[in-house]
């Protein structure tokens, strides 16, 4: 049983006993019992208790989170002023639904979020649960404001698994292998990948943007798009950072077609990327953002936040949920964003993305299997090849992280052709802890080129 006592943690990595230990040994032989087969593990070990960018194990052993529960906890593991408001709110009342007695959390949640999103314009709000079920409404709220159907997405993205955003997602496995019929009406277009796309050697104004545009034009018909739906650097495709002017032109594109410009910065938001949110690099003003992962420090929370007269197009009760915005996620999202405004956040992402860029970018020139290293602030990502060519290679990405669990430190895969290590540390994390997990990442890619 998990006490206080064992706060605060040291931000040290430290092991004392092989991973998996015993008694996650057990643990996860219980689970194989109980629990369906059908959900992965990216660390095999049961988690004690946390903080900040450390995550102590069943058996003792301290473990570096480079994950941060994906781009969840950008304040950090067990943040004290997240979990204070928690408790209040706990103890006050936990539930009523928002559209049977309402409260003032879920509409202090909703100002944060109309303030700090890109725009000055009148903005408003709704919240929900997670990230795809944000995703749908932002999908709904376009349709019923534009009374027209497609929604176009693209090659290599992310947007959840229910089934409307399985048909959105791109990759098949593991994500929509066999889950179909999916939802119609969803077109995918070219995305702007520089490492794997030959169009791209070419500015984007004059290539993968213009594909994409005519595509939409003589393919769909520009006045039957609802939407684009878009991520603007992809999350679990790799960490693609599209080409520089193709997010200005396709909201340029939108706002002359009468389409509502979807930003999903689902991963990239809260300051993740060095800016509160990734549309502000290219200074795109989505018409809707979606936001979830670091909204509430782990506490399930999504939101749809766009211009007022779109928020406000949908009929009374058109929108809603039993749980949505419940009141223990908003008290723990007032806190989370606190701490990243008092913090600054935004700059320690910033500087963060300097030590990993440059650290990796020192790998690459070691390691003949780094094709490239990507990404923007705290989201970084090198996509592993075989060397000389660019022909993915997903054994070094398992071989590597083998190695890295090995030594504690929890670093995630992505991409689609699952070869792409992505470094997500919580924003609170020392210098120092984040050199020494870059350092065990340099050991295991050394062991995988000699
Ligand atoms: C994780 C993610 C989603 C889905 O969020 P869930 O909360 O898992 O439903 C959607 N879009 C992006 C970009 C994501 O990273």
């Amino acid at each position: 049983m998990y006490s206080e006592a064992k706060k605060p943690v040291a931000q040290k990595r430290k092991l004392v006993t092989a991973i998996p230990g015993p008694k996650s040994a057990e643990l996860i032989k219980r689970r194989g019992e109980a629990v369906s087969a059908s959900l992965g593990t990216a660390f095999p070990v049961f988690i004690d208790h946390a903080q900040g960018a450390i995550i102590v194990d069943v058996d003792g052993n301290s473990i570096l989170d480079l994950g941060a529960g994906i781009a969840v906890l950008n304040v950090g593991h067990s943040q004290n002023r997240v979990a204070e408001r928690v408790k209040t709110q706990i103890d006050a009342f936990s539930h009523t639904c928002f559209m049977v007695v309402p409260y003032t959390g879920y509409v202090e949640v909703c100002e944060a979020l109309n303030r700090l999103t890109p725009g000055t314009h009148k903005k408003k709000s709704a919240l929900f649960n997670s990230g795809a079920e944000a995703i749908e409404n932002a999908v709904k709220i376009a349709r019923k404001f534009t009374k027209r159907s497609a929604v176009v997405v693209f090659e290599h993205g992310y947007h959840g698994r229910t089934n409307l955003t399985m048909a959105m997602t791109a990759k098949n496995m593991p994500y929509k292998d066999g889950f179909g019929p999916f939802a119609p009406e969803v077109y995918r277009m070219p995305m702007a990948y520089s490492y794997r796309c030959d169009a791209c050697t070419k500015p984007c104004e004059s290539s993968v943007l213009s594909t994409v545009i005519h595509k939409i034009e003589k393919e769909i018909g520009a006045s039957n798009v609802a939407c684009i739906v878009i991520e603007p650097i992809l999350g679990e495709g790799g960490f693609i950072v599209p080409c520089k002017g193709f997010l200005p032109g396709l909201a340029k594109f939108c706002k002359e077609n009468g389409i509502v410009f979807v930003a999903d910065e689902v991963q990239t938001g809260f300051a993740r990327t060095g800016t509160m949110f990734a549309c502000e690099d290219e200074s795109i003003i989505p018409d809707l953002i979606v936001t979830a992962k670091g909204i509430a420090a782990g506490l399930p929370l999504a939101g749809v936040t766009g211009r007022a007269e779109i928020m406000d197009s949908i009929h009374l009760s058109g929108l809603g949920g039993t749980y949505g915005g419940n009141p223990v996620a908003c008290a723990a999202a007032l806190g989370a964003i606190e701490v990243i405004e008092q913090d600054n956040l935004v700059a320690r992402a910033k500087k963060i993305g300097e030590i990993m860029h440059q650290e990796l970018t020192a790998m690459m020139k070691k390691h003949s299997i780094i094709g490239e290293v990507r990404g923007r602030g705290a989201m970084q990502a090198i996509e592993l090849v075989k060397p000389g060519t660019n022909e993915p290679n997903p054994e070094a990405l398992t071989t590597a992280i083998k190695y890295c669990t090995s030594k504690g430190v929890l670093i995630l895969s992505a991409g689609t052709y699952a070869n792409v290590i992505r470094l997500l540390p919580p924003l609170v994390i020392e210098e120092d802890l984040l050199r020494d997990g870059l350092s065990v990442l340099d050991e295991a890619l050394a062991s995988i080129s000699s």
